[in-house]
């Protein structure tokens, strides 16, 4: 069965159709490794789409995959609620709010501009694009390899000075470029030209900038912030029970193997809750 036609963020006009998630999709895709779930995100999302449209989710923005991962999830699904925790500032206890998944879609957001914006710094040219899912595929596989690496290593600061500069590298197109090479190619040799440039002509220093300012303008989809590498929903405000008028933002930490099909088999919960109770 089909779900409700999806409209890509993007551009506010691009329609696709996804199927409903049945029992073989969640024995598929249930059990992947967080670690690789942008890897499987691209996965699950082109094998959800219904018959004969052509679409590469490797090629959508980040937000464009969030967002549609969540609405798949969202239409197929009577629960589509997830109890969140959080530490109140106000008062320092914990407090539980349920957050309804669905709720999120009233503040989707379509861009409203164009998803290349030129810049020009001394010789260093080209435009600034949003990351699209082949950049957090990269992104991912320089996340897990830096994290291989003992933490204060000399390994594991070279590792992460390279995710730094390849999501600047992912968030660019250069003039002048090569178009016959994959992503992934052009990225390796933008990163290049970046290392090779004079330190004085601060060229690479105000590109990192502007990359700042505009990746925030490009923002579409559900409301989220991407903070240290991770993906945090932006939700309701919550008031505390104790503080009279003290409102929180409740930001969910997201991750994409949540909101993946799962088979949820009534004994397995038990067995959970069980050994929950024992401990
Ligand atoms: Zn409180």
């Amino acid at each position: 069965m089909k779900l409700q036609t999806y409209t890509k963020c993007e551009d506010g006009s691009t329609k696709v159709s996804f199927n409903e998630p049945t029992v073989a999709d969640a024995f598929q895709f249930e059990d992947i490794n967080p670690k690789l779930e942008q890897k499987a995100l691209t996965e699950y999302l082109n094998h959800m789409l219904s018959d004969g449209q052509d679409h590469d989710s490797k090629n959508w923005t980040v937000y464009d995959r969030i967002t549609a991962l969540m609405w798949i999830y969202v239409l197929s699904r009577d629960d589509r609620s997830v109890l969140m925790t959080y530490q109140c500032k106000y008062c320092n206890e914990e407090h539980g709010v349920p957050v309804d998944l669905a709720s999120l879609f009233k503040s989707l957001v379509y861009a409203g501009r164009e998803m290349k914006e030129p810049f020009e710094f001394g010789n260093l040219k080209g435009v600034i694009v949003p990351l699209r899912g082949y950049a957090m595929e990269r992104l991912e596989q320089l996340t897990n390899l830096r994290d291989s690496h003992p933490i204060n290593s000399k390994a594991y600061k070279a590792r992460n000075d390279d995710i730094y500069l390849y999501r600047i590298a992912y968030s660019v197109e250069l003039d002048g470029e090569d178009e016959s090479l994959s992503p992934d190619e052009r990225a390796d040799q933008r990163v290049e030209e970046f290392l090779k440039r004079p330190l004085k002509d601060k060229s690479f220093q105000s590109l990192v900038a502007k990359v700042r300012i505009v990746a925030s303008e490009m923002r579409h989809g559900l409301p989220c912030v991407i903070r240290d590498g991770g993906v945090l929903l932006v939700t309701q405000e919550h008031e505390c029970p104790n503080t009279e008028g003290a409102k929180t933002r409740l930001m969910l930490p997201f991750q994409a193997v949540d909101y993946m099909p799962s088979l949820q088999l009534e004994g397995q919960e038990t067995a959970d809750q069980l050994a929950f109770i024992l401990d």
